[in-house]
């Protein structure tokens, strides 16, 4: 742990207020976020958590050090839609038991997880400590972690959850404090209910923990004691379920801080919280819950049918938003321009000033080693990751200390070395640019060049000229057509 942790303060959507932050233990900190269903490649919306909260681990690991933060992000790969991929390519394989439901789904998600897993990465997003698959925790397991089957049968042995119509239902009139996180009351989510077609449900708010599959389709067996015997129910669990398996296995029944986007705190949020106090009968899940805002695209919801639908994936390879590929630092800066609980407009003119900035900073601090990140800095980013006042905190920074301007871009996640490396090999795509040398550097040599040139060291200044040519860069000498001295220019061989 730092010897002197700062104080850090978080907005808890649980209380609604911003609280001095107190972990449970302070040798490890512990986070659980809500990570992507692997289905699609993620969109520029799915972007958002990723990076919110990891600017919000990198800083936990400043202030308790790296050793004593454990972050979790689950992968949902239990899903309709991907059960019916599985189902449609490898059916007759799950059907004959030459594969199993687990590993025809590993087949049908791994290309979109991995793409996930790079898509992250070129956005600046450290690993987080574990990522659990939801598959993985259906069952109960070997090693004994928590799983969604006990979890569920936990919940029906402490009277919170019945069975009807094939369904496992979670019985929200159990517990006194549903929709705390929300809240909502129970008879504002009765008034606007179907009753029609839940009529199997005690009350329309339940929800379901686990639901049969018919026998065609894909799904577990789960084994459950329902009023006496066992029962198999061959199906699959609910969304909300494996949160609060996945969370308990590798944080505990009770951990510090879980986040996830705003549109999760109902039902997603507030139904992992009834799960988890009511199976291991706790006061809370977790501490503080941290929720990001909205993310629209140029002004509008993002949506197929608006044509302003894009993915991570589109954004880093492709021209088709704004006519150009934008590195992951630029959607990084630009993501973190506004603060996290804010909506933000996701815009090409945006991602414009944020690779306009990150260009600044990166010639400011070159050949300029990181120090400490400044005391102002520190003090946006532990207010509740003010992150547009970190921003300008770091602007200010650029002419009057460039090497804390550098320290605060990386505690932030934000590479100036690399951004100045790839600002270039975009600018010129000579056959070089792989090879891609700074313009300052490339001035410095030029200038070096001209130094042994006036004391007649030709050799010396030949070798300056060919070794820039090896990095494609071709230097021309001529006239100042003003002056008559002697100057040398530069460009990039193609
Ligand atoms: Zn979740």
């Amino acid at each position: 742990m730092a010897e002197n942790p700062q104080t850090l303060r978080l907005y808890n959507t649980l209380t609604r207020s911003k609280e001095v932050f107190s972990p449970i233990d302070p040798a490890n900190v512990r986070m659980y976020v809500c990570g992507p269903t692997v289905y699609d490649y993620a969109h520029i919306g799915n972007a958002r958590p990723a990076i919110v909260f990891d600017v919000l681990y990198r800083l936990l690991r400043h202030v308790y050090g790296a050793d004593h933060v454990t972050y979790v992000r689950n992968i949902t790969d239990v899903d309709d839609k991907i059960n019916a991929r599985a189902l449609r390519d490898y059916g007759a394989d799950i059907a004959a038991g030459r594969l199993g439901l687990n590993e025809a789904i590993r087949k049908v998600t791994e290309p979109t997880y991995e793409q996930y897993q790079k898509d992250v990465t070129a956005l600046g997003c450290l690993p987080p400590d574990q990522q659990p698959r939801a598959t993985e925790f259906v069952l109960p397991r070997a090693d004994g972690k928590a799983d969604m089957v006990s979890l569920i049968q936990s919940l029906i042995n402490r009277g919170h959850a019945y069975a009807a119509a094939g369904e496992i239902l979670f019985d929200t009139t159990s517990m006194a404090e549903y929709g705390r996180l929300s809240r909502r009351n129970l008879d504002e989510q009765q008034a606007g209910a179907r009753v029609a077609v839940d009529a199997h449900k005690k009350n329309p708010a339940d929800f379901v923990l686990w639901k049969e599959s018919s026998a065609d389709e894909p799904g577990w067996d789960g084994v459950f004691r329902i009023g006496g015997q066992p029962i198999t129910i061959h199906g699959r669990p609910g969304w909300h379920i494996e949160c609060s398996a996945m969370s308990a296995a590798y944080l505990g029944e009770v951990f510090d801080i879980h986040g996830g986007g705003l549109d999760l705190i109902f039902p997603h949020h507030e139904n992992e919280i009834a799960q988890s106090r009511c199976a291991h009968g706790t006061a809370v899940m977790a501490n503080v819950w941290m929720h990001n805002g909205f993310l629209q695209v140029e002004g509008k919801k993002m949506s197929k049918s608006d044509g302003n639908f894009v993915t991570i994936h589109e954004l880093l390879e492709t021209d088709k938003f704004g006519g150009r590929k934008w590195p992951g630092d630029v959607l990084r800066l630009a993501m973190l321009m506004t603060h996290y609980r804010e909506p933000i407009d996701f815009s090409v003119r945006r991602l414009e000033e944020a690779d306009a900035t990150l260009t600044d900073w990166a010639k400011r601090t070159d050949g300029v080693s990181a120090t400490r990140p400044s005391p102002a800095f520190l003090e946006a980013l532990t207010d509740d990751l003010s992150s547009a006042a970190i921003v300008a905190e770091l602007h200010a920074l650029r002419k009057s200390d460039p090497a804390a301007l550098k320290a605060g871009a990386e505690l932030m996640g934000v590479n100036l070395e690399s951004h100045r490396t790839r600002s270039l090999t975009h600018r010129y795509e000579g056959p070089q640019a792989h090879k891609a040398i700074s313009e300052e550097a490339i001035g410095d040599k030029v200038s070096n060049r001209l130094a042994l040139i006036r004391e007649k060291n030709w050799a010396a200044a030949d070798s300056i000229r060919d070794e820039l040519l090896a990095q494609g860069i071709q230097l021309k000498d001529g006239k100042d057509p003003a002056t008559g001295e002697r100057i040398t220019t530069w460009e990039v061989k193609r």
